[in-house]
């Protein structure tokens, strides 16, 4: 039978089965699937994943990666990685390196199939002044505030502009000189010609173009009219034969613009499908937010390891694999609700508890002297690298008369059932020996513990006593001589009270930042970790899981970060769901 200790030391929730059951439903996998049976698109399916690169990648596209390049993978199809780069202001270069880094890391493969919407401006020109020409679009002299005053709610119906009923040769001359640079940020738009008293706001003469004299990180300065969002996305897929243009909920109710444009320019029609977007208990997943955080210096950066982007994820030791999972089991559906975080790490666990390679670590180190260990001697012990896979083999690990074991594992007055060390008390050292503490070092005038004084019995060495005594701790421990100074880095969630959607505008929107969300501590590892490479993952015996951060740690300094503790908080949701079903 195995002791408490290893129960949390093999980390395996109870209860919980190893391989996913009932996969969730996904519905768009079901509408594919039909399309495929009546050849709809000549039984082509091409889906894209098509950021706006104005900032990095968070969990939530995680979701919209998985599932546009899982589906095309799965029906044998293709996915592309397109750019929706249509506003020159908001973009950076540094984020399309980041998005591509972060898409592949994720184990998906776009190949020859990267595009940016700026690649399309010409076309899209031409197709406005087609709609001009057949009298569906308009150049209007209103500033943005008239426009959105003649616009009207959702009950009160709209207004039209003065200048919607431009003959069609005045409105080709305009929209060309608008292009020519002949007029001024905002002094003239270019509309299209719907219904102002349409009950979907989105059609009541919805902007196309506007002026904007700004350089295009890809176009340079060969622009100053830049199309809007609504006017390029649904074109873009046009252009690209997208079968499945999978997006988010929010633009359900610009669908019916997007087809008025498609049928209006009599081009090939791609299949629009909204899903709800993922949403995260006390995480904010809004690259706005999340720019803020890095611009007001709050964070170390976009890969800070608390920021839920994929470059926060990746540094904090999550896994591909993990992620992946995640995403599979929280499946696609049409109504909002907001997904525990507890699910994401318990995802993250189960990967890394099958390869992490288990090792000792010292978080908060007190010092202890086994008086009856022979100075000066020193053992090499062996060690099991991980329990649950024989395969990743043994390593030795140092033992000697001085140690460091974690001030957690220490009461001089212990509680009941307190099974680690207290004076008179016995505790297993792991891979070791049985330790008793004899005496402990105060400071004598602050009362602080230095250092314990114990024994321990040399018939107790583990592997060579199975029959031998048994006690209720077992403690992890390093060797003080060998040991290895590192910094450990603790964290806990960055947002006091997130409000995670962008729906809300908040224009002072600050953080109230958990003053705990970063902990640092000065420990010593065993010694096999002195030449851990950067972003190696492993469990430290009965702490959690860490990783070797990417951005702090040198030749001669080993930052850990802390990626997930052992504590599984969705194992026990899940069994207390379980229970309630019985
Ligand atoms: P944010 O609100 O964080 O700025 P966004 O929707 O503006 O996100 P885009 O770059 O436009 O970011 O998104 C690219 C794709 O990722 C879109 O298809 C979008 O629907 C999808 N996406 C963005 N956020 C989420 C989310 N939380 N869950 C699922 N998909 C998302
Ligand atoms: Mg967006």
């Amino acid at each position: 039978m195995k002791d408490k200790n290893d129960k949390i030391i093999n980390n395996k929730p109870a209860g919980l089965p190893e391989k996913k059951v009932n996969m969730p439903p996904n519905f768009i996998r079901t509408i594919i699937t039909a399309d495929m049976e009546t050849n709809k698109y000549g039984g082509r399916v091409n889906t894209r994943f098509p950021p706006e690169p104005n900032g990095y990648l968070h969990i939530g596209h995680a979701k919209s990666i998985c599932l546009n390049f899982g589906l095309a993978q799965e029906f044998g199809g293709r996915c592309n990685l397109r750019f929706d780069d249509t506003n020159p202001l908001k973009e950076e270069e540094e984020y399309i390196q980041s998005i591509q880094e972060d898409v592949r890391w994720l184990g998906f493969d776009w190949e020859d199939r990267l595009y940016f919407a700026s690649d399309y401006f010409v076309q899209l020109y031409e197709w406005a002044v087609q709609l001009i020409k057949t009298g569906k679009a308009y150049v209007d002299d209103l500033t943005a505030d008239e426009i959105r005053e003649y616009r009207g709610t959702l009950t009160k119906p709209g207004k039209e502009s003065p200048y919607r009923n431009r003959s069609i040769a005045e409105n080709l001359a305009l929209f060309e000189q608008m292009k020519n640079g002949k007029f001024k940020n905002g002094e003239k738009v270019l509309r299209a010609k719907i219904d102002m008293n349409s009950g979907n706001l989105n059609m009541r003469d919805p902007v196309m173009y506007r002026i904007l004299h700004a350089s295009h990180h890809r176009t340079g300065d060969k622009w100053c009219i830049y199309p809007m969002y609504d006017w390029a996305h649904g074109q873009s897929d046009s252009i690209e034969k997208i079968t499945h243009s999978i997006c988010t909920l929010e633009f359900e109710d610009h669908r019916p613009l997007y087809d008025w444009f498609i049928q209006n320019l009599g081009i090939h029609a791609p299949q629009q499908i909204e899903f709800a977007r993922l949403e995260l208990t006390r995480t904010v997943l809004s690259k706005r937010k999340l720019l803020k955080l890095v611009q007001e210096g709050m964070v170390d950066g976009w890969d800070d390891p608390r920021m839920p982007t994929i470059s926060g994820l990746r540094r904090r030791g999550y896994t591909p694999e993990s992620i992946r999972d995640f995403c599979e089991r929280i499946g696609v559906a049409k109504s909002n609700s907001v997904v525990d975080l507890a699910l994401l790490e318990h995802c993250l666990r189960e990967d890394l508890n099958k390869r992490a390679p288990r090792v000792m670590a010292v978080l908060r180190p007190l010092k202890v002297i086994i008086e009856n260990y022979p100075l000066n001697q020193i053992e090499e012990l062996e060690a099991v690298n991980n329990p649950e896979d024989p395969g990743m083999g043994t390593r030795k690990l140092p033992f000697s008369r001085e140690i460091y074991i974690d001030q957690d594992d220490f009461r001089e007055n212990p509680p009941k059932k307190f099974f680690r060390l207290a004076p008179g008390q016995e505790v297993r050292l792991k891979h070791a020996y049985i330790i008793r503490c004899e005496k402990v070092i105060k400071d004598e005038k602050t009362g602080e513990i230095l250092e314990l004084r114990c024994s321990y019995d040399p018939a107790t060495r583990s592997g060579d006593d199975p029959g031998g005594k048994k006690v209720k701790g077992t403690l992890h421990w390093v060797s003080l001589q060998q040991a290895v100074p590192a910094e450990i880095r603790l964290y806990d969630h960055l947002l006091d009270n997130p409000v995670s959607d962008d729906a809300g505008e908040e224009p002072d929107f600050l953080a109230p930042i958990n003053p705990h969300s970063l902990e640092i501590l000065q420990s010593f590892v065993e010694p096999s970790l002195k030449t851990a490479a950067a972003g190696s993952r492993f469990q430290f015996l009965r702490q959690g899981y860490f990783c070797v951060d990417s951005k702090f740690t040198s030749p001669n300094k080993l930052v850990f970060n802390r990626t997930v503790s052992l504590r599984d908080s969705w194992a026990k949701i899940e069994k207390s769901q379980g229970s309630e079903e019985k």
